[in-house]
C-alpha cells in the first residue's frame, strides 16, 4: 500500500475496485471533512440497507497530556498534522448513524443530547433535515454507556426518555458493570456523575433489551462484542447484498491517532491492553472482508476504510 497525501487524497476507481468497495460511497473532496460540515446529514446505501449519517457536533478539545497514556502532546499533534488536520487542539467529532431497514428506523446511539459539549448536541435538527421523524426510531442499539453516546436518550433536567416507545438493545456487560452495586463509589472522580445518572435513570425504563452474546439485533445487523473502551462496548455489523459496514463506534476513536499508533491507550479507554486487542482485531477483520468502518469520532461523514501498514494502519476518510 502506497503511502497517500490523506489531505488532498482523492480515492481512485482502482483502489475502490481493489477493494470491492461501492464506488458511490466516496465521493472526492479536497480537503478533510475536519470543521463543521455545511450539511450534517449523508445517506448512503450497504446493499438494501440505507444509511443516513447524521451530525451531533464537534469537541475541540484542549490538549491535554493525559489524553493519551503512553503518547506525549507532541506525538498526538505530529499525528493529527500527519492526516492533513488541525492540530492546534484536538478534534472530536461526534456522529449518529440511522438505518433504514425494510422502512423501520434503527439508530446506533443517540448522540450528546446536547448535553457533553455547547458545540454538540445537532442530531435531531440534522434528523429531521434529513427527512427522519425523530418519533419513528424504532430501535437504538447502544454501544456503550459514554455521555456523547447515551444523553440523547434523556432529557437534560427531568431525565426523562426522548425516545420512550423505542427498543434500547444493548450488552448486558455493559448494562451490569454500570449498574453493579458499589459501582458509582468504585468509579474515577471524573466519571462519577455519569455513573449516578445512569444508576439514577436506566434502572426505571422498562423499553431496555439485552444481548448477552454476539447476535443479530435487527434484520441484517449483528451486535460484535467489542470491549476495552468500557467493559461491554459494542459495535455492529450490518450486512446486506455482499456489501458490510462495520459500525465500530469507539474502538478506534479518533483514527488520525490510532490508525498509525493503534497501540495508543486513550483516557477514555477504561481498559487500555483490551481496547488495543479489540482495535486491531476488529481492524483486521474489516481489512480481510473488505468492508467499510463507520466511527461515532470519525470526520464526517463518520465513514472511511483501513489499509495495513506494517504493523500499523492506514485509514483513509469518506470526504463529502
Ligand atoms: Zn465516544
Amino acid at each position: 500500500m502506497p503511502q497517500l497525501s490523506r489531505r488532498h487524497f482523492v480515492l481512485s476507481t482502482a483502489f475502490a475496485t481493489a477493494l470491492g468497495l461501492t464506488e458511490r460511497l466516496f465521493i472526492p473532496a479536497a480537503v478533510a471533512a475536519t470543521e463543521e460540515p455545511t450539511i450534517g446529514h449523508y445517506k448512503y446505501k450497504v446493499g438494501e440497507i440505507e444509511v443516513t449519517a447524521l451530525y451531533d457536533g464537534i469537541w475541540k478539545k484542549p490538549h491535554d497530556p493525559a489524553f493519551i497514556k503512553n503518547a506525549s502532546v507532541d506525538e498526538t499533534k505530529a499525528a493529527l498534522a500527519a492526516a492533513g488536520l488541525p492540530n492546534d487542539y484536538m478534534p472530536i467529532p461526534l456522529t449518529v448513524v440511522v438505518l433504514t431497514i425494510e422502512g423501520k428506523h434503527v439508530m446506533i446511539d443517540a448522540g450528546s443530547g446536547a448535553q457533553w459539549q455547547p458545540t454538540a448536541g445537532r442530531l435531531h435538527e440534522n434528523m429531521v433535515a434529513a427527512g427522519i421523524d425523530p418519533k419513528k426510531i424504532g430501535t437504538i442499539l447502544i454501544s456503550h454507556f459514554h455521555p456523547d453516546h447515551i444523553f440523547g436518550l434523556m432529557h437534560r433536567d427531568s431525565n426523562l426518555p426522548i425516545y420512550p416507545d423505542a427498543e434500547l438493545i444493548v450488552s448486558r456487560t455493559e448494562y451490569e458493570w454500570w449498574t453493579a452495586p458499589g459501582r458509582v463509589e468504585k468509579l474515577p472522580e471524573a466519571r462519577k456523575d455519569l455513573g449516578k445518572r445512569i444508576n439514577a435513570v436506566f434502572p426505571k425504563w422498562k423499553n431496555f433489551t439485552f444481548i448477552d452474546e454476539e447476535k443479530d439485533v435487527a434484520p441484517g445487523v449483528r451486535l460484535i462484542q467489542a470491549p476495552g473502551h468500557t467493559p461491554g462496548h459494542s459495535a455492529f455489523l450490518v450486512s446486506s447484498g455482499n456489501e458490510q459496514l462495520m459500525i465500530s463506534n469507539d474502538v478506534a476513536y479518533v483514527p488520525a491517532l490510532l490508525a498509525p499508533h493503534p497501540e495508543w491507550q486513550g483516557a477514555y479507554d477504561q481498559d487500555g491492553p483490551t481496547a488495543v486487542t479489540t482495535r486491531r482485531a476488529l481492524l483486521d477483520r474489516v481489512i480481510a472482508d473488505k468492508m467499510m468502518i463507520c466511527g461515532a469520532h470519525f470526520p464526517f461523514p463518520g465513514a472511511g476504510s483501513f489499509a495495513k501498514d506494517g504493523d500499523a494502519y492506514l485509514f483513509t476518510p469518506v470526504t463529502i
